[in-house]
């Protein structure tokens, strides 16, 4: 039960909206959506902007943004009576796959590859109680597998290419209006399947339409140079690079992410795994940010266009996709931490220190 003047959180509560949901369409909510919005301390300055702020979408209910679109297609699943969903997954969409399906009672399938998801993200699917199985090949072989296997099954298809998942995510753009009072001037972010820049640039289309907002931002999508088949205009039959959820070589919304590059003056450029580290590393140490790899490439691209001297002032947006807790194995591989021995007591711990 609800408690008196508390009002219920969530996508479908607050988003209903836009949504477009029908009467029947269950409110289901993790708490999803709403996430902080908050300024750069340091490396606003370094990525020659007047303004950057941080999206937080590793605030979201299982760490990453992909709970926003899967409250909607897990939502209308149930709608649609169905006892059973399946997505193929880098790893966060299985994670959120998991989480709704628990929530409501569904069984729920994981087609992952093998040996490429990150430990925090497989441990979430294990704990969720998801049947995960991996697939002897790559991301786009799992999608393959799985869009193949929901048409010959009564199981329903929650991943990229569900038309719920987009609608779902826009509302990421709705709340930075809404927060900034208007669109910022640019929206930098990584780019795998292309689901998210696509969603993002629908939202801001229509925060526009609405006069929620008077600029259209330009889109700044980043993908990593070993998995960047927009950027080369040609698949990538083995992607490559430690930011695993953007390990994608043939991305299921290429068109409408082109259409969201070109139509908001926008670009889609890559970033070399170095450059997604450096980020990473400077998310941690000068913001107090720990977001997973994949996560740091909108600001690795932001940073690369200002030693470029590509920069122009303005205000940005990056959205920091999902937690760097995912990947805790990537966090230990950069870091060589002296950690201090020291005996149990004051005067050991004050040796060890040298005071
Ligand atoms: C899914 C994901 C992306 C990529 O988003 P797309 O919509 O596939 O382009 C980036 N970062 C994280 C953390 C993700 O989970």
């Amino acid at each position: 039960m609800t408690g008196a003047g508390q009002r219920p959180h969530g996508v479908l509560y607050h988003w209903g909206s836009v949504l477009s949901l029908s009467e029947r369409t269950p409110l289901i909510s993790l708490g999803e959506g709403d996430t902080p919005l908050v300024r750069s301390a340091a490396l606003e300055r370094l990525c020659g902007l007047d303004e950057l702020w941080f999206k937080l979408e590793m605030c979201n209910p299982t760490g990453s943004f992909k709970d926003r679109g899967m409250v909607v297609a897990v939502a209308r699943a149930l709608e649609d009576g169905a006892k059973a969903i399946m997505c193929a997954s880098t790893g966060n969409t299985s994670a959120s796959a998991a989480a709704y399906a628990a929530h409501s009672g569904l069984q729920s399938f994981v087609l992952v590859p093998s040996g490429r998801v990150a430990a925090g993200k497989m441990a979430q699917a294990i704990a969720f109680g998801t049947r995960i199985v991996e697939i002897d090949g790559n991301f786009d072989d799992a999608l393959t597998a799985a869009r193949a296997l929901t048409a010959r099954h009564p199981v329903a298809l929650v991943h990229s290419v569900n038309p719920d998942r987009i609608p779902g995510q826009k509302t990421a753009a709705v709340e930075i209006c809404d927060a900034l009072g208007d669109a910022p001037d640019m929206l930098a972010l990584p780019v795998g399947n292309a689901g998210n820049i696509s969603a993002y640039w629908k939202g801001f289309a229509e925060c526009a339409e609405l006069g929620y907002a008077t600029l259209h931002p330009r889109m700044l999508g980043f993908q990593a140079a070993g998995a960047a088949p927009i950027v080369r205009g040609a698949l990538v039959p083995e992607p490559q690079t430690v930011a695993t959820a953007i390990r994608i070589g043939n991305p299921a919304s290429w068109q409408s992410a082109l259409a969201a590059r070109d139509e908001s003056a926008g670009l889609i450029e890559a970033v070399t795994d170095d450059q997604i580290l450096e980020a990473y590393r400077l998310l941690a140490e000068r913001e107090g940010l720990f977001a997973e790899p994949a996560s740091a490439a909108g600001v690795a691209g932001l940073l690369k266009l200002a030693r470029e001297g590509r920069a122009r002032g303005g205000r940005a947006v990056a959205v920091l996709t999902g937690n760097g807790l995912k990947d805790p194995e990537t966090a230990t591989a950069q870091y060589h931490p002296d950690v201090i021995r020291a005996e149990a007591t004051v005067a050991g711990v004050e040796r060890a220190l040298g005071w």
